[in-house]
């Protein structure tokens, strides 16, 4: 049963000691607001040094770093679409991101791995329709990859847990 092994954590993402911690970064990935600032924050000078010489990353797409001073191994950086309305490929480039992360996942043989609701802060997607593309690309990833062990959910606000809960239905376990 995969959504036995996908957990809902209420809370800051850069507490938690996981293989890797995903940024709902921009396409600079040099630094920004919302969980991108928290994260350099927590991870120190070098994390930005180590980003400056990746040369970006494009809408969907994901690059992995160190975690440096984060209690998580590595960071892995993906970069969600703006809301534009939803006729801009916005639901295709969120499933990218998701798919793009369980890519490195699988080559780095990650077994645990953590992530904010890419794209519902200040990129403006709709928080339902981006955890049912949370949840469904979770779901596959987990089936598609056994080796992978757990995957949270973080919620940072009560609106992005209920969509969870709804997308994910009964079967959510929480440690929140
Ligand atoms: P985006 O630009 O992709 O919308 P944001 O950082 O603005 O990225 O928001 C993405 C999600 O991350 C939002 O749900 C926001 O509430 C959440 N968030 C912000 N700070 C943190 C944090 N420290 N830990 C976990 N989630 C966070």
């Amino acid at each position: 049963m995969t959504q036995a092994k996908i957990e809902l954590f209420e809370g800051d993402i850069t507490t938690l000691k996981v293989d890797a911690i995903v940024n709902a970064a921009n396409e600079s990935l040099l630094g920004g607001g919302g969980v991108d600032g928290a994260i350099h924050r927590v991870a120190g000078p070098d994390l930005l040094v180590e980003c400056r010489g990746l040369g970006g990353c494009v809408t969907g797409d994901a690059k992995i770093t160190g975690g440096y001073h984060l209690p998580a191994r590595h960071v892995i950086h993906t970069v969600g679409p703006i809301w534009r309305g939803g006729e801009n490929n916005e639901a295709e480039l969120l499933e990218s991101c998701y798919r793009s992360c369980f890519v490195l996942v699988r080559e780095y043989d990650l077994k645990t791995i953590a992530f904010p609701a890419i794209s519902t802060g200040v990129y403006g997607f709709p928080k339902q329709g981006a955890a049912k593309i949370a949840v469904r690309e979770i779901e596959k990833a987990l089936a598609d990859n056994p080796a992978l062990e757990r995957v949270i959910l973080v919620c940072f606000n009560a609106e992005t847990k209920e969509a969870y809960r709804e997308a994910l239905g009964d079967w959510v376990s929480s440690s929140a």
